[in-house]
């Protein structure tokens, strides 16, 4: 069989297999506890449901313009008129499925073999693959020991004449920091006067907690959207709890956004008419869906943090967004994937290590989950690594005793 040298060098992403691990342990009736989750457990909103099974009721299920359905890039223009404060033309504006596909259009548009893009760790798995993907190098800034948030003068350091593209993602999957505004100012300031793309990925752009305020990088720039070098990836996965539905969005300039256009039509054609329709419903609908699920992450937030932080050994910052943490684990295990797999056999929880997102010694756990869960979860890891907690505890109706420490 012949595989493609590039495909052969795609790693599988770790964090579907891992919810592949759960699903299958759980069928098995294992009591898991999955914080490895990267969704909201809410009900699609209201109004996508009804939207979409209006669409589907109508019978007319046929292809979209390939940019997006008029109706969402209405919608879409109205929200980046509310958060961003910036007029976005339809011309502007790329509906995909997912902003996974959103960034991979992005990076494949831009990029030329051996372009390289500057990706700060920790970072989300699946930006260093698509780089990959479309032949260019990922080029690693790693942030001091101890933070989350690489310096300005490294990453000067790490740009060379073939940096095309900077990622920023904040609040950032997988260590909650929202990168302060100084920092995104700067950047901006860079990436503008170098000619460099920068690309946002603002998924998670509402899950700031303690009233922190999340700023638009536009904010910093005084070019208006056709010259500036920022470009803007967002979607419904995480704000609505819509991940199942499939719908992001690029705004960038006109002539990027076309040629993105043509690369999507030979490749989907368009996104699908019902999704594309769900996401216009909870774009337009009822807001506070997206306020509640921010509530619920902060008080979960809020639960993880006091836990760990009561954790021989576990170094935690708290996360000011998202619904992710990544405590320190080095005390326990240097290698993150051993360290996970035992958490999993002995405990019962599945964790992402942090190896997959550069940052070793570390793993990321979600609270996406139901609050109830944490705990217990926290809890059973404590008993499987830490000699000081009690040597007994209840996995579902087993009594297991710890004899390994
Ligand atoms: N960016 C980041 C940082 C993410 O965490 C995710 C989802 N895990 C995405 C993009 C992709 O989201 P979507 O479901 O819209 O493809």
């Amino acid at each position: 069989m012949t595989i493609s040298k590039l495909a052969r060098s795609i790693g599988e992403s770790p964090t579907f297999a891992l919810n592949e691990q759960a699903r299958i342990l759980r069928e098995r009736g294992e009591p898991v506890i999955n914080m490895s989750i990267g969704e909201p457990q809410n009900k699609a909103p209201i109004a996508a449901i009804l939207s979409s099974a209006a669409k589907i009721s109508s019978g007319s299920i046929k292809y979209t313009p390939p940019d997006g359905l008029p109706s969402l890039k209405k919608a879409i223009i109205h929200y980046m008129e509310e958060n961003y404060d910036r007029i976005a033309a339809p011309e502007n504006i790329l509906v995909s499925s997912g902003a996974k596909q959103s960034l991979f259009n992005i990076l494949y548009s831009i990029l030329n073999p051996n372009d390289e893009v500057i990706i700060l760790a920790p970072y989300w798995v699946s930006y260093p693959e698509m780089v990959k993907m479309v032949y260019g190098i990922p080029v690693i800034v790693t942030p001091e020991d101890g933070t989350f948030h690489p310096r300005l003068e490294d990453i000067e350091r790490a740009l060379s004449g073939n940096t095309r593209v900077i990622i920023l993602n904040s609040p950032n999957n997988p260590s909650g920091e929202v990168f302060k505004d100084e920092f995104v100012g700067a950047l901006v300031e860079l990436c503008e006067r170098k000619k460099i793309y920068l690309i946002m990925d603002d998924i998670y752009h509402k899950l700031v907690f303690d009233n922190r305020r999340w700023t638009p990088a536009y904010r910093y720039t005084n070019q208006d959207l056709e010259n500036t070098m920022i470009i803007t990836v967002n979607g419904v996965s995480k704000l609505y709890g819509m991940t199942g539905f499939r719908i992001g969005w690029v705004v960038a300039n006109r002539k990027l956004v076309s040629v993105m256009n043509n690369v999507q039509t030979q490749i989907t054609s368009c996104t699908s008419i019902v999704l594309q329709a769900a996401a216009e419903g909870a774009l337009t609908g009822l807001q506070s869906i997206v306020e509640n699920l921010r509530l619920f992450f902060q008080n979960n937030r809020d639960i993880v943090v006091e836990e760990l932080q009561s954790f021989n050994g576990v170094n935690i910052r708290k996360p000011a967004g998202t619904f992710y943490c990544l405590p320190d684990f080095r005390a326990y295990s240097n290698n993150s994937v051993e360290l996970s797999q035992f958490i999993l056999k002995k405990a019962l929880v599945v964790t992402v290590p942090g190896k997959e997102f550069g940052m070793e010694g570390h793993l990321r756990l979600s609270y996406a989950g139901a609050s109830k869960d944490l705990k217990e979860g926290i809890d059973r890891i404590k008993w499987a690594l830490d000699p000081t907690s009690p040597n007994e505890i209840y996995i579902g109706d087993r009594r297991l005793v710890r004899d390994w420490l």
